[in-house]
């Protein structure tokens, strides 16, 4: 078993305990195509589900974004609700409110405001089953992985609201004369993207550190995960928040379009795709509104010649398969020196084999579904697309033959650079594995990437990893484990990942205004 001394109590249980995936799996882009391959025992769900796809797909060629906020069980594809999206009678009423909202919110203290924030993370606690049973139910992450989540979102408020005074406070300037001090007050009201793929750990990240700033927030969540998007709105009202202070918006792409051009947005902040982030970012700077991208990755996992090898399989199974591959850090590439390869991969393989699909309610399963079924078809057809440019295909690559959004874990190899793998996002179940001469190739290849997210070095040398860390152009790098996260650590990347930080000291500072406050004296000469 992997010690895991040095980490944060919640980084520590949501982590779990690692080698409980060894013996243990992705996603990516879902959506906007609705399941289309039916639980295979179900005949008239069958032809509903094919007349969906097909009025998805008749709605997408004409041009419009076929919006859906459905909760759809991928452990067997069933549709359990499906919600209406907001008029844009009722947008506007929200937007009013969050503005009457922010008018009061900052004048309140930090105390009043931590008090609140308490209160949530402490309801996220007391309920941790229910608010984690959504998450599984929604998106499908293991019921232990969803338990962890709930734990470190907690962790996540309460570290704001212990630390955002302080975070926050003025910070006095030693001018030539008189005196200046630099003052942090809150912006307004603020607009946030979110994914599915974390969807209490995303919100919790953008809500609270500006909620503790003194800024509300307004959150257009994943279409798949609408009612953990409602349970974490009323987490709020619960917890005292005056109405407008978090408000969950079900609204279309256009709509996100019209929020972000309203003049009381004052910020606006996405996690999610690149594609999405292009859109969303694109749409702010035209209305030169400052914003924050949290966007995809392609992370290198980096095995050097003195890596411990079994705890490193370990943690290269977790970083591949835990939330099923489908987190933004997760371990993509691994990037392997010759003299561990061949042991690597046998043990790696080995491991992968060993992972049992089931129920992700069900603690025994160590293999859950992916999201969507548009996640799940999406990786398939890149897996193919992949051999088809000549990749190998070590294991895995193709849809389970069961019920709902399953996939084999898979590895792939001998990937060219002028293919479409070697540059793609695999979110999901997908390990693309890389043979390296030694430590200068492995940082090269590591580094001949469009995303910088993070990445991670496996050396028993620490000041040898340290000396690879800072060649790696990423925004984040992990030393000994795969790249994760924890309150007061900085979290976001460069490149097509995204620009900003959130999580920590920084990520509290991103929509504050930076107020400078002189005191010139009056006879002096300019
Ligand atoms: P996504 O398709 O980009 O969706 C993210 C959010 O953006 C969803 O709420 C989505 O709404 C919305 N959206 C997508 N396109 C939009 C557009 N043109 N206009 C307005 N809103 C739009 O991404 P995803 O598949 O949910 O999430 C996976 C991606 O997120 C991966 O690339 C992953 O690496 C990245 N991610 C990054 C981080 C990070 O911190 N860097 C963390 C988690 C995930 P709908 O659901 O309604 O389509």
């Amino acid at each position: 078993m992997i010690g895991r001394r040095g980490t944060s109590r919640s980084w520590r249980r949501f982590l779990g305990n690692p080698t409980s995936w060894v013996g243990l799996a992705g996603a990516g882009r879902r959506r906007r195509v609705l399941p289309t391959h039916p639980p295979a025992d179900h005949a008239g769900r069958s032809r509903l589900f094919q007349a969906r796809a097909v009025l998805a797909e008749a709605i997408a060629i004409a041009g419009a974004p076929f919006m859906a906020y459905q909760t759809i069980n991928p452990f067997d594809g069933s549709v359990v609700q499906t919600f209406q999206e907001f008029s844009d009678s009722e947008l506007a009423s929200a937007l009013d409110s969050a503005a009457d909202c922010f008018a009061g919110w900052r004048q309140t203290s930090f105390a009043e405001r931590a008090a609140i924030a308490h209160k949530a993370a402490g309801l996220l606690r007391e309920q941790s089953g229910d608010y984690a049973r959504l998450i599984t139910l929604e998106m499908g992450k293991r019921i232990e992985e969803a338990e962890g989540e709930v734990a470190l979102s907690a962790d996540i408020i309460d570290y704001y609201a212990d630390h955002a005074e302080a975070f926050l406070k003025p910070q006095p300037l030693k001018p030539e004369s008189g005196e200046a001090v630099i003052e942090s007050s809150p912006l307004g009201v603020l607009f946030g993207v979110q994914p599915w793929n974390f969807p209490y750990y995303q919100l919790a990240r953008f809500a609270a550190p500006n909620l503790m700033a003194g800024n509300v927030v307004m959150v257009k969540h994943a279409g798949c995960v609408p009612q953990c998007a409602q349970a974490f709105e009323k987490l709020w009202r619960d917890a005292g928040a005056p109405a407008g202070a978090y408000t969950n918006l079900v609204i279309s792409y256009d709509q996100v379009n019209a929020v972000i051009d309203d003049p009381r947005i004052k910020g606006v902040a996405l996690t999610g795709s690149a594609d999405a982030g292009k859109s969303v970012a694109a749409r702010a700077g035209q209305n030169l509104k400052k914003s924050t991208m949290e966007l995809g990755g392609s992370d290198a996992f980096i095995v050097l010649e003195d890596a411990d090898l079994d705890k490193t399989v370990e943690w290269a199974v977790w970083g591949k398969m835990n939330n099923m591959g489908q987190c933004c850090v997760a371990a993509k590439r691994f990037l392997v020196v010759d003299s561990l390869a061949d042991r690597f991969l046998e043990k790696f393989q080995a491991a992968l084999a060993g992972l049992k699909a089931g129920d992700p309610m069900d603690r025994a399963t160590t293999l859950a579904p992916l999201s969507t079924e548009g996640a799940l078809t999406k990786l398939v057809e890149q897996v193919d697309k992949a051999v088809s440019d000549g990749a190998t295909l070590v294991m895995g690559g193709k849809r389970l033959d069961r019920p709902g959004f399953f996939m084999e874990p898979t590895i792939l190899t001998d990937i060219a650079p002028d293919t479409a793998a070697f540059r793609e996002e695999f979110f999901g179940p997908v390990a693309l594995f890389f043979r390296v001469k030694d430590e200068d190739e492995a940082v090269a290849l590591a580094n001949d990437s469009d995303f910088g997210l993070g990445g991670s070095v496996f050396t028993q040398d620490v000041a040898r990893g340290k000396r690879v860390a800072e060649r790696i152009e990423t925004g984040m790098v992990f030393i000994n484990q795969p790249t994760w996260t924890a309150p007061d650590l900085p979290f976001g990347g460069i490149n097509i990942s995204g620009y900003g930080r959130e999580l920590s000291g920084l990520g509290i500072q991103e929509f504050v205004n930076k107020k400078l406050v002189r005191v010139a004296l009056i006879d002096a000469a300019a």
